[in-house]
């Protein structure tokens, strides 16, 4: 059963039992929500799956201005395809090569994660021969899926030219005390434990990283902020060689988010029988994975043929996945149009060694590492019986804490601010059992059981 049919099916049990309702507070939903999807991850580790549709939900969220400039975005495509359907029905502009200079930043906390130059070099070329059409797996498409493959001229070197103007090797290594990251762009900033982007205008920055959870990679959709557009990716199913794992080691998980970096969505279209608005993409109920064989057909199938499981923009394993389409292709090449979002890259030559500027060799290769700092807490005793204490240790100045304290079935009992690093709250009141305590707002916000006695 697929992740998303268990999740529905678990949703809708606790629906059932009218347990949603007595929750005021939707981030503790959240936070249920988040214990129910990890307690399935358990089941389905093995299985891919892509961060950017939740990554997309959470930045919308966070800055309701997103949605906008990536809505602009995703119309800018529009245009331009319903533009270019009128002029002779011809592909995006010219056909000409589009080079995408590429940095990788490969933040590391143990040496297995600073991963060799071999390693990334092996990526790119997987990249390539992936938007090239030049996979040599190609010859395990079905004829009749085979014939809308496409070449989608777009190439992606290790950016030659550092911002300002100074050699480069495109390769960036910096250590880092954070043992693992998660969706939450931390790895893209100096300031949490990260690497600053380079200017995402120019060039596409690709972070490498221990990535926790089930998700193997996530990436900004076109529209998105300037100082997070780009694509993070766990150092174990990035590139073809070094320690990966097996069901992820062809390089494909980096394809599938560049594809969305350019645009391109799900083939399901995140939704039963959705559109990816893609027409040479057969609509498929949902997101297959493992190793289909030919033909998959799905409730919604239009035809014997079934579902492009080997799209690169399904979940299928990375042996199993070999191809774009020539309208997914013209999806990515719609965005460098004149005035839409990647057209600056047409002017990028970071990609040509000989536009070098004089200066020192710049120092990409390692910088020293930033000990980050984290907020601890500490709550005691527990089990606890008339009182229990929160203490907060912050990493940086003392900043004001909410916390909340809930019943195991979500009714709030207590609610206050931490102003100090020690809190005393008296549970005199609280009849014996387990209690939720939460402290904290958004993605900073930690969840901790007591028990009282
Ligand atoms: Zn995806």
């Amino acid at each position: 059963m697929p992740a998303g049919t268990a999740f529905r099916t678990l949703a809708l049990i606790l629906n059932s039992k009218g347990y949603t309702n007595r929750y005021s507070n939707s981030d503790f939903m959240k936070t249920l929500t988040g214990i129910l999807l990890l307690t399935l991850s358990c089941s389905l580790q093995a299985q891919r799956n892509c961060g950017s549709e939740a990554y997309k939900t959470q930045l919308v969220q966070n800055n309701p201005a997103v949605a906008q400039s990536i809505q602009a975005a995703a119309l800018q495509i529009k245009k331009t395809l319903e533009q270019n359907r009128l002029v002779a029905r011809r592909d995006t502009s010219a056909n000409e090569l589009i080079n995408i200079p590429v940095v990788i930043h490969v933040v590391y906390n143990t040496p297995e994660q600073n991963i060799s130059e071999t390693q990334i070099l092996s990526q790119l070329t997987a990249l390539n021969n992936d938007f090239s059409n030049q996979n040599s797996d190609k010859v395990n498409r079905p004829l009749v899926f085979d014939n809308v493959a496409a070449d989608a001229r777009i190439r992606f070197c290790l950016a030659q030219v550092a911002p300002d103007g100074r050699p480069a090797k495109g390769i960036i290594r910096k250590q880092t005390s954070m043992s693992v990251f998660s969706a939450d762009d931390a790895v893209k900033s100096n300031m949490r434990g990260g690497d600053d982007a380079w200017d995402s205008k120019k060039y596409l920055n690709i972070w490498v990283c221990n990535l926790g959870g089930r998700t193997l990679g996530y990436a900004s959709l076109p529209g998105s902020p300037a100082n997070v557009d780009g694509v993070v990716i766990g150092f174990d199913v990035f590139g073809t060689v070094g320690s990966l794992r097996p069901r992820f080691n062809k390089g494909r998980t980096l394809t599938h988010e560049v594809g969305h970096w350019l645009g391109v969505k799900h083939i399901w279209g995140d939704t039963e029988c959705g559109d990816d608005e893609a027409d040479d993409t057969p609509r498929q109920r949902t997101y297959n994975f493992g190793c289909p064989s030919f033909p998959t057909v799905s409730a919604c199938s239009e035809t014997a043929d079934g579902d492009m499981f080997m799209n690169f923009m399904d979940f299928s394993d990375d042996a199993c996945m070999n191809m774009f389409t020539v309208e997914q292709k013209k999806r990515m090449r719609a965005l460098f149009a004149t005035g839409n979002f990647r057209n600056n890259f047409l002017a990028s030559f970071a990609c040509d060694s000989t536009l070098v500027q004089a200066g020192p060799v710049a120092v990409d290769t390692v910088a020293a590492p930033v000990p980050v700092k984290q907020d601890v807490y500490k709550i005691y005793p527990n089990p606890a019986s008339s009182f229990v204490t929160l203490e907060y240790t912050p990493a940086a100045a003392l900043i004001k804490k909410s916390f909340t304290v809930y019943s195991i079935t979500g009714v709030k009992v207590l609610s206050g601010e931490l102003t100090k690093e020690k809190t005393t709250l008296s549970l005199s009141h609280l009849m014996r059992g387990i209690y939720i305590v939460r402290i904290g707002e958004g993605s900073e916000t930690i969840t901790r059981k007591i028990s009282k006695q």
